[in-house]
């Protein structure tokens, strides 16, 4: 069962493995936390472990699952990195107690669902969805599929996909499942840079361009705060002036923070929107966003 690692306590590809070790540890009143990942394991995704752990987790299970479903035709599905075996000694580092790593007859059996039903929303079709078409099904197959198999007490996912958590949130509830979702925030490079798998597909002119979106969401939150003139003339002028230094916008838009619901008139609160943006830098898509 325990294939390759003497730390941890499980390395599974089985979907059922999986599910006994979890339901053990819950009939000992042990809070199972789980930490769905594509692998690639940055330090973000090993912030997740420790903040699962701050909000009660005592036994922690992380996947590592390419999702085929969340990538559309022509993206970097092939590409993607997967190292699953330097992945595994980082997780030895932390303590993590089980590693689940599914194949995907697995995850997709024959007979299985080929999607969630939850009501029609239209944000699955918004900001990233509307420029990966599909994507969020896919999201939300995979992950409502392994919180079925796992049923961990919480969940946790990065601030840096907001869009996927606040889907997720509303997936949850929808299905009443029985997992609290959390969000953690995004852990970012020395200079800003939103840590991602993707940054590693950047040469070095373009992961200089890159910090410029993260740049542009401190600068636009800040002129939206001060609030001056409509917040939409200044989303407008920047991506214009993103796009004159090359950078490719795909969106730049506030939302509001809880369900990224449309702003009609920004009134300054603190925390109740989030500035997000996603840009193309040649085939590399980024996203990244700020709360304000
Ligand atoms: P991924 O492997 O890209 O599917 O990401 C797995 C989880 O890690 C998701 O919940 C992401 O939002 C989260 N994550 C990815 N990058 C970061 C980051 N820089 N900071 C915090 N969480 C992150």
């Amino acid at each position: 069962m325990n294939t390759r690692s003497n730390r941890i306590q499980i390395v599974s590809e089985n979907l059922s493995d999986i599910k006994v070790m979890a339901l053990s540890w819950k009939e000992k009143n042990e809070v199972v936390g789980f930490i769905p990942t594509m692998g690639n394991l940055h330090e973000g995704h090993l912030s997740l472990i420790r903040k699962i752990r701050d909000y009660g987790a005592t036994k922690t299970i992380v996947s590592i699952y390419v999702n085929p479903k969340q990538f559309g035709p022509g993206e970097d599905y092939a590409e993607y990195p997967r190292t699953p075996d330097e992945d595994i000694k980082l997780l030895e580092k932390l303590n993590v107690d089980c590693v689940f790593c599914p194949s995907d007859e697995e995850i997709y059996p024959p007979n299985a669902e080929s999607q969630v039903m939850i009501d029609n929303l239209s944000l699955m079709h918004e900001l990233c969805g509307k420029y990966r078409p599909g994507h969020f099904d896919g999201v939300l197959l995979v992950v409502n599929r392994l919180l079925n198999i796992i049923q961990p007490n919480i969940a946790i996912f990065g601030q840096k996909d907001y869009q996927q958590y606040v889907l997720i949130k509303n997936m949850v509830q929808q299905l009443f499942l029985s997992t609290e979702v959390l969000m953690a925030p995004i852990i970012r490079e020395n200079d800003g840079l939103a840590m991602s798998s993707r940054n590693s597909y950047l040469n070095s002119n373009q992961r200089s361009k890159a910090l410029h979106l993260y740049k542009s969401l401190i600068s636009t939150s800040r002129k939206i705060r001060e609030n001056k003139i409509d917040y939409k003339s200044i989303l407008q002028n920047e991506i214009e002036r993103l796009n004159k230094i090359g950078l490719s916008v795909d969106y730049l838009e506030l939302r509001t923070s809880n369900d990224l619901s449309s702003v009609k008139k920004y009134k300054k609160m603190n925390g109740k929107y989030v500035l997000l943006g996603a840009i193309k830098l040649g085939k590399t898509r980024l996203i990244d966003n700020i709360i304000l």
